[in-house]
């Protein structure tokens, strides 16, 4: 399980969030809503440190990250090697893809496994080859990222992840920066991830798909939850007349 314990995040004096608790079990797929600006991205960036918490606490299968205090009132790792051991466990899917775009596919996904975790080129190659299959890729694996379709990329970011046999996936807004056309083929990747039994934190806007797959939705309003449950509570009978509203506008 990822648990996240009262996690803030101010800059200056701006505490875009405030108090946020979160218990991801092993398979479960959180899916995280709410509007711009309400800190969705930011509570992803800071589970894996992209971001440094003000306040809270990050423990994945019960190993607690150890965070100390800078001058700024920031949380940062102490241990460098801790933090990147976590970051490797926690894997993180971009709405912008970020492959690297001067290597072919195969490289892209081969990268990490070999540099972190140590894996030889041969078992990297293959797995990824394996990855790349599964996503529906195989036949790119020599091809540049600047030659495929955003979708497609985003499959490639997904299969990379997945090389670094994460325990836990984050997704903030996979599909935003898609032509609608691409949307579906990224979304039926991550429902057969969902189906495996992975467990996935979801940012998206895509709230069929969240009422589909996720056992746990979070309406996220100015940096707190506003209102937690089961997706056919949440987007059915929302206690929240906020989350009511937001639902009426993005249904
Ligand atoms: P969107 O749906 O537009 O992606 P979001 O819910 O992901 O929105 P965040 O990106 O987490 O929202 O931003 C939450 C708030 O934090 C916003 O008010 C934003 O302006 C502010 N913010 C985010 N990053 C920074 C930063 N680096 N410095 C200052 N303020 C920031
Ligand atoms: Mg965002």
């Amino acid at each position: 399980a990822l648990e996240v314990v009262d996690i803030h995040k101010r800059y200056g004096e701006h505490e875009v969030l405030r108090g946020i608790d979160l218990t991801a079990h092993d398979g479960d797929v959180i899916s995280i809503i709410g509007s711009s600006g309400s800190g969705k991205s930011t509570l992803l960036r800071c589970l894996n440190l992209l971001e440094q918490p003000s306040r809270g606490e990050i423990r994945l299968r019960g190993e607690k990250l150890d965070l100390r205090e800078d001058r700024h009132g920031d949380l940062h790792a102490v241990d460098r090697k801790q933090l990147e051991r976590m970051r490797a466990r926690i894997g993180f899917v971009f709405q912008s893809f970020n492959l690297w775009p001067h290597l072919n596919i195969v490289d892209n996904v081969t990268l990490a496994p070999m540099r972190v975790l140590g894996l030889d080129r041969r078992s990297a190659v293959e797995q990824a080859e394996a990855l790349l299959a599964r996503v529906g890729l195989a036949d790119k694996r020599n091809a540049y990222p600047g030659n495929l379709s955003g979708g497609q990329q985003q499959r490639v970011a997904i299969a990379r992840t997945l090389a670094m046999s994460p325990e836990v996936i984050l997704f903030d807004e996979p599909t935003s920066a898609l032509d609608p056309e691409l949307v579906n083929e990224v979304l039926g990747v991550m429902r057969s991830l969902a189906d495996e039994g992975r467990t996935m934190l979801i940012v998206t806007h895509e709230m069929r798909f969240a009422r589909d797959v996720s056992s746990q939705v979070m309406f996220l309003h100015q940096g707190r939850v506003e209102e937690p449950g089961p997706p056919s509570e949440v987007f059915t009978s929302p206690r929240s007349e906020r989350c009511r509203e937001f639902l009426a506008s993005h249904l």
